[in-house]
């Protein structure tokens, strides 16, 4: 590891003052960055601690939505009383991430923030990597790439994003709220992470100096009907092959509004608006379901190990729905 300086952050004005410096970089949990700072993958010259600013409340707004503090640990906003009754898809994200150990450290800004897991990202033996190291390469593209992306990858990059949480703030439609030099503005979590391009060191649309305050979620309305699906190689402490955040709203037999959105597939969760639109007003049925799979994954790009995933992500879609529309607990 190379060495860094420390610096404990006493309100977020300072924080963003403090990161400006060049080289510096946040610390919340640690549990993703300090793993890749120990590999040599993120060199930071300075960390500036951000576990003291007070932002560890999660709080009803009068809009009928919740704001949740960048602080907040995974495993407090998974086991909240307001998530768990009125946003469950998003408790269960959270409890198929990592291991228990792990969500008591990690906080809310830390997993939107979280890196992917592709082993060249990972491995600094590697040298082609796009995201590490622009302009080397993708190691991947040739290499061993059955974890990789389905939708929304580029010649540059095919890494996906490994974040459970996102997948269910994406289908409930988070804003993520940030503060920086320039002042405070909201990022809707479909415009948060961004796909590789042609640069896929660029992840999200967070300046370099912008701190992550809070993230908040609308008045809920899959409390009733949602369901989070997560398929991995092993039970537990596994990043997901394909995920599934599934919402209904139903009335009257029908479906009023949906929530869909992929993990796994893309470096950013995979929302698809397109087959949100056809579940509105069809009943929850078979047939509807199996429609909207196709449509998510429509464009759908294969490497040469990942085959697998595109009747996956489908075959997954249409049972984390049919789970949803039965009011199934995860
Ligand atoms: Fe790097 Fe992306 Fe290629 Fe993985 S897929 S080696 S992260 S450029």
């Amino acid at each position: 590891m190379n060495p860094f300086s420390y610096e404990r952050a006493t309100d977020s004005s300072a924080a963003v003052r403090a990161v400006s410096a060049h080289g510096a970089k946040f610390l919340g949990g640690g549990t993703n960055l300090v793993d890749l700072m120990r590999d040599g993958v993120e060199n930071p010259t300075k960390l500036i601690d951000v576990n003291h600013l007070r932002l560890d409340e999660v709080m009803r707004l009068p809009n009928g939505g919740v704001r949740v503090g960048a602080s907040v640990r995974n495993s407090d906003l998974a086991n909240h009383e307001i998530i768990r009754t009125h946003y469950p898809l998003l408790s269960q994200a959270l409890l198929n991430g990592a291991s228990p150990q792990l969500r008591n450290m990690a906080t809310t800004a830390g997993n939107l923030m979280q890196r992917t897991r592709c082993y060249y990202f990972m491995d600094t033996a590697f040298p082609a990597c796009n995201k590490r190291e622009p302009g080397s390469g993708c190691a991947a593209i040739q290499g061993f790439n059955r974890i990789h992306a389905i939708l929304g990858a580029s010649e540059s990059c095919i890494a996906t994003n490994p974040s459970d949480m996102s997948v269910a703030l994406a289908a409930l439609e988070a804003t993520v709220h940030v503060e920086g030099p320039g002042g405070k503005r909201a990022i809707p979590i479909a415009d948060f992470h961004l796909l590789p391009g042609s640069t896929p060191h660029i992840e999200t649309s967070l300046k370099p100096d912008e701190l992550i305050t809070a993230v908040e979620l609308p008045a809920p309305k899959f409390a009733k009907h949602s369901y989070y699906l997560k398929v991995r190689d092993r039970q537990s402490y596994a990043f997901a092959l394909v995920s599934v955040a599934a919402g209904l709203e139903l009335e009257g037999g029908t479906i009023k509004s949906a929530g869909l959105a992929l993990g796994g597939v893309a470096l950013k969760p995979w929302r698809s608006l397109e087959a949100e639109k056809a579940l509105k007003g069809a009943a929850p049925t078979a047939e509807a379901f199996q429609k909207a799979a196709k449509l998510a994954l429509d464009g759908a790009k294969l490497q040469k190990d990942n085959a697998f995933k595109i009747e996956l992500a489908k075959q997954s879609i249409v049972h984390a729905l049919t789970l949803a529309a039965k009011g199934a607990q995860a």
